[in-house]
């Protein structure tokens, strides 16, 4: 027990001071931190994920809030570097620990947190602290830190948000990478903030156990529809709409291989040897989640007519 409390504290001294959390600027009065295109670990401290935060005259707009509330305190305090104003609002993008878990320094500092309204029936049915303390078992004391916090604005469809002269537009896009996700538009800029949902040259995962490749589909096709001159992802570098097309075209590759394979009465082991050798298989997090992409679309497409 001793032993496990030091080398937790040893393990806290040690992570405060092995990453750095640079905030840049992306837009105008629009900043980010860019996540390690990694699954997470100690050594990096679960900085895998961006987070954002839009300067208005009333305080920052902050998008997702990173894994650990280590994490999201150096964040909070690279923005009052930028501008000492309070955060009027937290927006998460979906249950992810890399969005929701560092968002207790945001609820302390007395933003109000939106989510949508899954998010919320998750905290309420205490599933996610079950899920919580499971994923810090696997991720050896990652999340020791972490407190979940409910939102206090619930989304289901569409809220709309002002801070000073700037408009947030919340929208629900579900159910496609979780059945939580959100999408943050701001209409006089043309930027949407995409959560997980868009990405480019990086492998979507799309193995949550609430996933839906055929909504994630639906979902791009309406992203696509949108007037957007920047996509803020969760994870790559700032995307144009290009980035759309890219993640559409993986999700349908795998949906229609996988849907012909199958018809051709091959089993799920000969489906992911065919496909170990795909266009995608140099872009990012394609060990980490090509399998599973397969596993998952192979299962749901046996419940599909
Ligand atoms: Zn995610």
């Amino acid at each position: 027990m001793v032993v496990r409390a030091l080398f937790t504290l040893l393990m806290a001294v040690f992570l405060a001071f092995s990453y750095e959390i640079k905030l840049r600027k992306v837009d105008k009065d629009i900043y980010m931190v860019r996540g390690e295109d990694a699954l997470p670990s100690l050594k990096n401290g679960g900085f895998i994920s961006n987070a954002f935060a839009v300067y208005t005259e009333e305080g920052w707009v902050v998008i997702d809030t990173l894994s650990t509330p280590e994490l999201s305190e150096k964040f909070l305090k690279e923005l009052l570097k930028v501008k000492k104003a309070p955060v009027k609002y937290t927006i998460i993008t979906h249950y992810h620990p890399d969005h929701w878990y560092g968002a207790k320094t945001f609820k302390d500092a007395k933003a109000k947190m939106v989510a949508h309204k899954k998010l919320k029936e998750l905290y309420d049915s205490g599933e996610a602290k079950a899920i919580l303390e499971e994923a810090n078992r696997s991720f050896n004391g990652l999340y020791d830190s972490v407190v979940l916090v409910p939102p206090d604005i619930v989304v289901e469809d569409k809220v709309r948000l002002k801070a000073g002269s700037r408009t947030f537009d919340i929208i629900s896009m579900t159910p496609a990478h979780t059945n939580s996700d959100i999408v943050v538009y701001m209409p006089d800029r043309k930027v949407l903030f995409a959560g997980d949902l868009v990405y480019y040259k990086r492998i979507p995962f799309m193995g949550d156990r609430n996933a839906s490749s055929k909504g994630w589909e639906e979902v791009l096709r309406r992203i696509k529809s949108m007037d957007i001159k920047l996509i803020l992802g969760g994870h790559n570098e700032p995307m144009d709409k290009k980035a759309i097309d890219y993640t559409l075209g993986y999700i349908t590759y795998l949906r229609e291989n996988i849907r012909m394979m199958k018809q051709e009465g091959k089993f799920i082991d000969e489906i992911k040897q065919a496909l170990s050798d795909s266009p995608y298989k140099k872009d990012a997090m394609y060990q980490e989640f090509h399998n599973a992409n397969i596993f998952r679309v192979d299962m749901e497409l046996d419940l599909e007519p």
